[in-house]
């Protein structure tokens, strides 16, 4: 038995005075004391004595002295997609590729490893980052064909939004010029030229039916590709994640979102995922929740290790496909488009209403004012009808665009918002044209949201964005340049991915903050977030993550 003493630091704790502490012991897997060396050195004397007492076993100590670093409690993000993000990991990454050439080489590498017939795939391409400006366009069935034509291709935007296959991909698929437009699906695209030929080019929606086409990959890599998962997440200071997963076809992995579930607890099985996580499912049934719950508790693991946290719903769509529901269009819509609702309102409130009777927490998807507007609206209407278990928690994703009387509402229903930074850094040099100059205003506001008193929690919604927890920070405190009068301050910005995400899973009594008895979660940081400039918040060196006492990261 040993209890470690981290002393000569900064211990950010986040606890409700947000206090600052210099040392902090723990043993097992929680913490014991933090405070000054001195009270810290007191507690361990005191507990030492206790257990002589007590004739327990005796109880080293380990000093470790961090020379000037800062602890803050491990990140908690509070809404992303594991399945999704191992399956991107599954895959070989483009995000190297620099331009057309680069891209040649290894796809034609990746071709010369297949078998006869089997599909070249890769993911993360990001085009908009290729050296040559004239080539910074996503490619095309004809682009591909040049690389190669003897075996399917398929390649992934990085955001997951847009996937482009070559020509015999297509031919595999059975979609050509005759039956492009019965093929295509709702929210999303399949692209054709002037002459009506399919590009090879599917959006939204209508890339889940090449990805429907590629074979699943195999057991071994799904075991390899989750350890690098949990890694990357542990990298960033990751203890905690609110994972959205899906029980049925209907959601954004489709057809091989059926497989989330079971994928994620043969992993958790091999012992390869080291943060907690609480799982949000996609499904139209709130009684299923009761038998995914069971499944997990199956595995037998510690307390709030694995859990089911409650339901994920969408109210409707993103700027970048113009399917948010807004009241007015949006500026650059040439159809005048006004995006819409993906549910109708007597279904959504029944699911919600269900699900929050039994005590589950209830998150929906809201982009657009007018659909942000609705949700509140049915919210307030379940508050009325029905009474919650404890723990039935209502919860906005995203909350992009919030007009003030929405605010207030949320204030007064005691509505969770989770939002996504990182989305911030990616739409910041488009967002103003496609929404105007007077609704972006009211974009990502969370000065406005702090300020009234609703809880702010962080995500990153990866893989969609980058789960780099010091980069939302450093978002947060800058924002870019975009309104800045909505900026946060860099506590307000912890406290975002800490505490508050903690209560967004409804695990605030037991992580989120730095105190006694709570469970030892904690990054170390070679900096105070607090005394580098904001624009360096992201460069900051992670020294170590801690994971209910257990090192799972350190940079060497
Ligand atoms: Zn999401």
């Amino acid at each position: 038995m040993e209890i470690s003493l981290f002393y000569n630091c900064t211990i950010l704790t986040m606890d409700s005075n947000d206090s600052e502490a210099s040392a902090m012991a723990i043993f097992r897997d929680k913490i014991l004391a933090v405070g000054s060396e001195k009270e810290v050195r007191n507690s361990i004397a005191q507990f030492r004595e206790k257990n002589r007492l007590e004739g327990g076993e005796t109880v080293s100590l380990r000093e470790i002295n961090l020379n000037g670093a800062c602890i803050v409690p491990g990140f908690i993000d509070a809404h992303m997609h594991p399945g999704i993000y191992i399956f991107y990991k599954t895959q070989k990454s483009l995000s190297g590729v620099k331009g057309y050439k680069d891209l040649e080489r290894v796809l034609g590498e990746e071709a010369r490893k297949c078998g006869e017939g089997q599909w070249v795939v890769g993911f993360d391409l990001m085009e908009d980052i290729f050296e040559k400006p004239e080539e910074r366009r996503f490619p095309n069935r004809y682009d591909l064909d040049k690389i190669c034509s003897e075996h399917p291709v398929l390649v992934l935007r990085h955001d997951g939004h847009i996937c482009a296959v070559n020509s015999l991909a297509l031919k595999i698929m059975g979609i050509d010029k005759s039956n492009v437009a019965e093929k295509t699906v709702e929210a999303g695209e399949i692209r054709v030229d002037e002459n009506g030929e399919p590009t090879g080019v599917f959006t939204e929606a209508a890339t889940a039916i090449p990805l429907g086409f590629m074979p699943l990959p195999d057991l071994q890599r799904f075991l390899d590709a989750g350890r690098i998962f949990s890694q990357e997440l542990a990298s960033y200071g990751i203890t905690t994640c609110g994972g959205v997963v899906q029980l049925g076809e209907e959601g954004p992995a489709g057809k091989a979102g059926t497989f989330e579930i079971p994928l994620i607890q043969g992993l958790i099985k091999e012992g390869l995922i080291e943060q907690d996580f609480v799982f949000y499912v996609i499904t139209t049934l709130p009684s299923e929740l009761k038998n995914v719950e069971k499944s997990f508790q199956e595995l037998g693991l510690g307390e709030g290790r694995f859990q089911v946290g409650g339901i994920k719903r969408f109210a409707d769509g993103t700027f970048g496909a113009f399917t948010a529901a807004m009241f007015e269009p949006f500026s650059d819509s040439p159809r005048k488009s006004k995006g819409f609702f993906m549910t109708d309102e007597e279904s959504l409130f029944e699911i919600i209403k269900e699900t929050y009777k039994m005590g589950y927490q209830i998150l929906v998807h809201a982009i657009g004012d007018r659909a942000n507007r609705w949700v509140v609206d049915l919210y307030k209407r379940v508050v009325k009808t029905v009474k919650s278990k404890e723990g039935g928690r209502l919860r906005i994703e995203h909350a992009s665009v919030l007009t003030p009387d929405v605010i207030r509402d949320a204030a007064d229903l005691g509505i969770v918002l989770v939002c996504q930074p990182m989305f911030i850094d990616s739409e910041y040099t488009w967002l103003e044209k496609r929404l105007g100059p007077e609704r972006i205003k009211n974009v990502y506001p969370f000065r406005s949201i702090i300020d009234a008193g609703i809880f702010l929690a962080g995500a990153s919604d990866a893989p969609v964005e980058s789960a780099r927890v010091l980069k939302a920070l450093q978002v947060c405190v800058t924002r870019n340049g975009f309104v800045p009068e909505q900026a946060i301050t860099i506590t307000e910005a912890i406290k975002m991915f800490t505490l508050n995400a903690a209560y967004a899973l409804g695990q605030e009594k037991i992580k989120g903050s730095l105190e006694e008895g709570k469970l030892a979660d904690f990054v170390i940081l070679e900096r105070n977030p607090k005394s580098v400039p904001p624009n360096r918040i992201a460069d900051i060196r992670i020294l170590a993550t801690y994971h209910r006492g257990r090192l799972i990261y350190s940079p060497h």
